[in-house]
């Protein structure tokens, strides 16, 4: 039986563009005479936006599934370990000159191996003398505090001591992908300008235009929109309805800044730093060469000025003159479609959500997984997935909202409008009001996640919460909590796995620079 879908166009080389091409590529075998052709369009005239640094453990399976060598990776694009974020002064802090810290580590808790949830038995311990949640229900947070790598040189690549992602250069890997794509996985691509695309009376998209010397026409049977803010097909083309958050994330402008390091011997984080400001955040990430800085704040609430000398501060003592600060502009929200007729859009494309827990990379590659999983070869079959697309990728937007609204909403800061507005009821989504309601006098359990493909789980939601400080009254469930012996055990076995890690990890750079040297052994 022939089929309809033979070939698909994807426009724009960005990380979405090229992680797509890359994953559509491998699992559809575009090698192969009956798999599916890929090509990819690029302007040659219009920059990717290159600032996407962080990324999610996911992304260490998705290289390792298209063929890429770890210890490549890691030399080719300034890559350093990261194994979570730390917080810091999102609550008051507690005492003058001590900075409020916890850590949102990518490691999972002990309780979801045993399905056994440790959090209650945290919270019953006596509040002045425990240690905070995190260094309590698993060790990453405390390797972090050391600045230690979740793995040694003698484990072979993608293989982890603890669960671990990577900081990396975003226009590196983005050239990185497109030369493995087409050196190894077949993909075609045109260096051209997208000038218009062309629909039949379906509106199903026959073909796009180009600006290319000879392939002016670019025939296709499905196109992917990769083309970044612009949107030209999700757009442009069929001006999908825009479901605005900007009512719930507050912040509209970025300030980039990358800060080299005064020296070759300067110790790098092994996790990212979000610093809260009066009116936003500072992310902090340490590549090889360099750390990736900047200042996401809303303008209603400061100005570029005095945000741009909140961000000077922030780096401190060493001459920020000869920098170069780059301003982006924000625009909260998602499509309410992602998959229309023969066209799906993936990356800042189809919505955008600040990079607080460096989501996007993850959600642009969960994206064209599904979408390589299920690629419909029959027209027949193309309404069905792009219903469950739709639906799957519209719940992953809506969870990721809530998640990263939690960061502000449950904060006791209390300095500027900023904070207090982020805690006005009218800003907060319902769905995630309703859980903190519950979760005020319960903790959260895995069955408050009822989706296996929620892009934030129930370890993510206990480090937020606890990390930040939130109440959760047990007096009416404490008779469910009868284990306290079994939760002591498991607390300790935990510390002493702790203090063994952290005799045996190298620190951050020499791990870098051994696997720069050696590499790591191939799996
Ligand atoms: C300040 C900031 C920090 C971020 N940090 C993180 C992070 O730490 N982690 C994370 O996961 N995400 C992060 N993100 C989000 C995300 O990684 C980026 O938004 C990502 O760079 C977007 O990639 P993209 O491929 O969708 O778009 P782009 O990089 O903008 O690429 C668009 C592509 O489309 C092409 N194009 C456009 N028009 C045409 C045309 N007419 N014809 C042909 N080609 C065309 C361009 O040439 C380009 O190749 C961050 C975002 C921002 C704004």
């Amino acid at each position: 039986m022939g089929t309809d879908n033979n070939h698909i166009l994807i426009i724009g080389g960005g990380t979405a563009g090229w992680l797509s091409a890359a994953i559509l590529a491998k699992t559809l075998n575009s090698k192969l005479k009956n798999g599916v052709k890929i090509t990819l369009v690029e302007s040659p005239d219009i920059p990717i936006l290159g600032v996407g640094e962080g990324t999610w453990p996911n992304l260490r399976g998705t290289l390792h599934k298209i063929g890429i060598s770890e210890t490549d990776f890691i030399r080719e694009c300034d890559v350093t370990f990261k194994q979570g974020a730390e917080f810091v002064n999102w609550s008051k802090t507690p005492e003058p000159n001590k900075p409020h810290s916890y850590y949102h580590p990518l490691s999972t808790v002990s309780h979801s191996s045993y399905d056994f949830n440790l959090a209650p038995y945290w919270l019953q311990q006596d509040k002045d003398t425990r240690l905070p949640y995190d260094r309590t229900v698993a060790s990453q947070a405390r390797l972090c505090d050391h600045g230690l790598a979740p793995k040694q040189i003698v484990m072979s690549e993608y293989s982890a001591a603890q669960e671990y992602a990577y900081h990396l250069n975003a226009c590196k890997f983005a050239e990185f992908l497109k030369q493995h794509c087409i050196d190894h996985l077949g993909v075609n691509f045109i260096s051209a300008n997208v000038t218009e695309v062309v629909l039949d009376s379906d509106e199903f998209i026959t073909h796009v235009e180009t600006d290319h010397i000879s392939e002016k026409q670019l025939n296709a049977d499905f196109f992917i929109d990769c083309s970044g803010a612009k949107g030209l097909i999700i757009k442009q083309t069929y001006n999908i309805a825009w479901q605005s958050i900007n009512d719930v994330i507050f912040n509209d402008t970025a300030l980039a800044v990358q800060v080299p390091y005064p020296d070759k011997t300067q110790a790098i984080k092994t996790h990212t730093i979000a610093t809260a400001q009066e009116a936003g955040w500072i992310w902090d990430i340490g590549l090889q060469d360099r750390r990736g800085v900047g200042h996401v704040y809303s303008s209603k609430y400061i100005s570029d000025q005095a945000a741009k000398q909140q961000l000077i501060d922030y780096i401190g003592e060493q001459d920020t003159s000869e920098l170069t600060f780059r301003k982006i502009k924000l625009n909260h929200g998602y499509h309410k479609k992602f998959w229309h007729k023969n066209s799906v859009a993936i990356g800042m494309s189809a919505g955008f959500v600040e990079p607080l827990e460096a989501s996007a990379i993850f959600l642009f590659d969960a994206a064209a997984n599904m979408i390589a999983t299920q690629f419909p070869r029959k027209k027949s079959e193309m309404a069905y997935v792009e219903k469950k697309f739709n639906e799957h990728l519209t719940m992953r937007m809506e969870r990721t909202v809530e998640f990263i609204k939690l960061h502000y909403c449950i904060s006791d800061r209390r300095d500027s409008q900023y904070w207090i507005d982020n805690c006005d009821p009218k800003s907060i989504p319902e769905n995630l009001q309703q859980r903190l309601n519950f979760w005020r006098s319960q903790p959260p359990t895995k069955y408050d996640f009822e989706n296996a493909w929620e892009p934030f789980n129930l370890d993510s939601y206990l480090y937020i919460l606890y990390g930040m400080g939130f109440e959760t009254d047990l007096e009416t469930v404490s008779a469910k909590y009868t284990q306290t012996e079994r939760a002591n055990k498991l607390f300790d076995d935990i510390n002493k796995a702790s203090e063994l890690l952290i005799e045996k990890m190298p620190v951050q750079r020499a791990l870098v620079e051994k696997v720069i040297q050696y590499g790591f052994s191939k799996l």
